[in-house]
C-alpha cells in the first residue's frame, strides 16, 4: 500500500515532526535506562526545545496550509482509506496544537522532566512532600490544558481523548460501575491463603533476562528490529518500524517479575513491530489508542502467558532452564502460583481478578483532583481510604501508596489510568474473536508455536496502525463493541468458585 501521490507535500513535512519526536522519544528512553543522574537538568531543557521544534512544525503555515488544500479534496479519496484517515489524524493533531499556546507546551515539558527526577528520588525515600508542590504544578497544567477545550463535557474529557480517543468521564463511569459491581463478588470469594514460596527461590538475573527473551523470541519479537534494556519502571517504545525497544526490571528472588513484565511489553513491541510499513512517520504509523495498546500487553501477558496452553510450554521450559530450582514443582502447582489472586497494594504486581479496582480507584481520584473536589495535599490520604475501602488493605508508606505510579510524576493528571481497564476488557474479546477463527490457537500455544494468535492480530489489529479508530477497530475485528460481560465471563471462569467450568484459555 503507498499513499496517494496528492498526500506527498504534507507526508514531508509530518515526517520531519516526526522525526523531532522520535528525537525525544530517544532523549526519554535514554533518560529511563542509561542516563547518569546529574545529566537531569540538562536532559528536561533540551526536551523542551525539542517540544517547542516539533510543535512549531505541527503548526507551520506550509503543514496546515498542505492539510487545508487536501481536505477540500477529500471526497476524491474513498471512505475508510488510509488518505481519509491520514487527513483525519493530522487534523485531529493540528487541532489539539494550534489549541495548545507554544509557550505552554514548552514550559509543561521542562515541568515533568523536573517532576520525574523529583519523583525518582522521592520514592525510594518514601518522602511525598518533595514532589507535593511539583504535583500541585502538575495539577494547575492539566487544568489549563483541559480549558483549551472550552467545549468538553468534563475537565477529564481532553485528556482522556488524547489517549483513548472517543472516551469520555460520561462513557467511563457507567463502564467502570458495571466491571466493579461484578468484580466485588468475585474478589469476596476469594480464599487467597498464602503465596507459592517457589516464587521465592533464587534465580540468577542473567538467566532470568535471557530466558524472558527466549519466550519474548517465541511470541514474536523479532531482536533484529528491537531490544530489550533494564529500567526501574518496565516500558515499550518505538523509534521506528525497524527498532522497538522494550525494557524490564529483574527480582532475583521472584522469576515472575520480570518474566511477566518481558512478556507484557512484548505484546506492546509486537503490536508496534507489526504495523503497517506504509504508515511509518504519519499519524497512522503506531498503536491507535492506549486501550486497544495495552489489549495487546494483556492479551499477551495473561491469557497466554497465564493461561492454561501456553503455561504448559512455559513450565516444561522453565523446568528445563532452571532444573534446580523447578524440579519438584508441577503443572498444576505452578500454574496456581503464577496466577496467584489475592488483594494487594502494587498495582503492577497485581492479579488479574484485582488489578482493575487499582485502576478505577486512580481514575476516580484523577477526576476528584480535576474537578477540585481533592486537593493535592489530601491525596496520599484519599488514596489510603480507598485502598482500605476498595481492596480492605491500606499502605504503610507513600512509596506504596501514591509514589508508586510514575504516570502522575511523568505526565499530566487525567486520562493517565482508564487505558489499562479498557485495554483488560478488550484483551479478551480480540482473544475470543481470534479462537473463533483459528481454533486450534489453544493447542499451539501448549506446544509453544503461537504463529496463528499472532498472524490473527497482525491481520486484525496490528497492521492498521490509526488507520481506524478503537471503536472501529473492536468492532471490525470481533463484531461486537466495547462491553464488560465478557471480560467478566472469563475472570468468573479462571478464578470463580466452580472449577469445574474453568475455561481453558
Ligand atoms: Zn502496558
Amino acid at each position: 500500500m503507498t499513499f496517494d501521490p496528492r498526500c506527498k507535500a504534507l507526508l514531508t513535512r509530518l515526517a520531519a515532526v516526526h522525526d523531532l519526536e522520535m528525537a525525544q522519544a530517544l532523549s526519554f528512553w535514554d533518560q529511563n535506562t542509561y542516563m547518569p543522574e546529574a545529566g537531569a537538568p540538562a536532559r528536561g531543557r533540551q526536551q523542551a526545545t525539542l517540544a517547542a521544534l516539533s510543535h512549531q512544525q505541527m503548526v507551520s503555515p506550509e503543514l496546515v496550509g498542505e492539510l487545508e488544500r487536501l481536505e477540500r479534496q477529500v471526497e476524491d479519496f474513498l471512505p475508510g482509506s488510509p488518505e481519509r484517515a491520514l487527513l483525519r489524524l493530522t487534523r485531529r493533531r493540528v487541532d489539539r496544537a494550534l489549541r495548545l499556546p507554544a509557550p505552554f507546551v514548552a514550559e509543561l515539558s521542562a515541568h515533568l522532566s523536573a517532576i520525574f527526577s523529583a519523583w525518582a528520588a522521592a520514592r525510594p525515600a518514601d518522602d511525598f512532600s518533595r514532589v507535593a508542590g511539583l504535583l500541585e504544578r502538575t495539577l494547575e497544567y492539566s487544568r489549563r490544558y483541559a480549558s483549551y477545550f472550552p467545549e468538553a463535557a468534563h475537565p477529564a474529557d481532553p485528556l482522556i481523548d488524547e489517549a483513548d480517543e472517543g472516551m469520555t468521564v460520561g462513557r467511563l463511569r457507567p463502564l467502570f460501575a458495571e466491571l466493579r459491581a461484578g468484580l466485588l463478588p468475585l474478589i469476596a470469594a476469594l480464599d487467597p491463603g498464602q503465596p507459592d514460596p517457589l516464587l521465592a527461590r533464587a534465580f540468577p538475573i542473567a538467566e532470568q533476562l535471557s530466558f524472558g527473551q527466549e519466550i519474548s523470541a517465541c511470541f514474536g519479537f523479532d531482536f533484529k528490529r528491537g531490544r530489550q534494556d533494564l529500567a526501574p519502571h518496565p516500558f515499550m517504545i518505538r523509534f521506528s518500524s525497524g527498532d522497538v525497544r522494550i525494557t524490564t526490571r529483574v527480582n532475583p528472588t521472584d522469576f515472575s517479575d520480570a518474566l511477566y513484565s518481558t512478556l507484557h511489553e512484548t505484546g506492546h513491541a509486537l503490536y508496534e513491530l507489526g504495523v503497517g510499513p506504509a504508515y511509518e512517520g504519519t499519524p497512522l504509523g503506531g498503536g491507535v489508542s492506549a486501550g486497544v495498546h495495552e489489549s495487546q500487553s494483556r492479551l499477551w501477558e495473561n491469557l497466554v502467558g497465564r493461561g492454561r496452553a501456553f503455561s504448559s510450554y512455559l513450565h516444561r521450559r522453565l523446568r528445563q532452564a532452571f532444573p534446580r530450582q523447578l524440579e519438584d514443582v508441577d503443572l498444576e502447582r505452578f500454574y496456581r502460583a503464577v496466577n496467584w489472586a489475592h488483594p494487594s497494594l502494587i498495582r503492577t504486581e497485581a492479579d488479574e481478578l484485582t488489578y482493575n479496582l487499582h485502576v478505577i480507584l486512580r481514575f476516580d481520584l484523577e477526576v476528584e483532583m480535576l474537578e477540585g473536589r481533592l486537593a493535592v495535599r489530601d491525596l496520599p490520604e484519599a488514596w489510603r481510604a480507598r485502598y482500605q475501602s476498595d481492596l480492605g488493605l491500606c499502605p504503610q508508606t507513600d512509596r506504596d501508596g501514591v509514589l508508586q505510579d510514575v504516570h502522575w510524576f511523568s505526565g499530566l493528571i487525567g486520562g493517565a489510568f482508564q487505558g489499562y481497564t479498557l485495554g483488560n476488557l478488550m484483551s479478551v474479546a480480540f482473544y475470543r474473536a481470534a479462537l473463533a477463527a483459528h481454533p486450534e490457537i489453544p493447542a499451539e500455544l501448549a506446544e509453544g508455536r503461537c504463529a496463528a494468535l499472532h498472524g490473527w492480530l497482525r491481520e486484525q489489529v496490528y497492521q492498521h496502525g490509526g488507520r481506524y479508530t478503537a471503536d472501529e477497530l473492536l468492532l471490525r475485528a470481533t463484531g461486537a463493541p466495547l462491553s464488560v460481560g465478557p471480560y467478566l465471563d472469563y475472570l468468573g471462569a479462571k478464578f470463580g468458585a466452580s472449577p469445574g467450568d474453568r475455561m481453558r484459555m
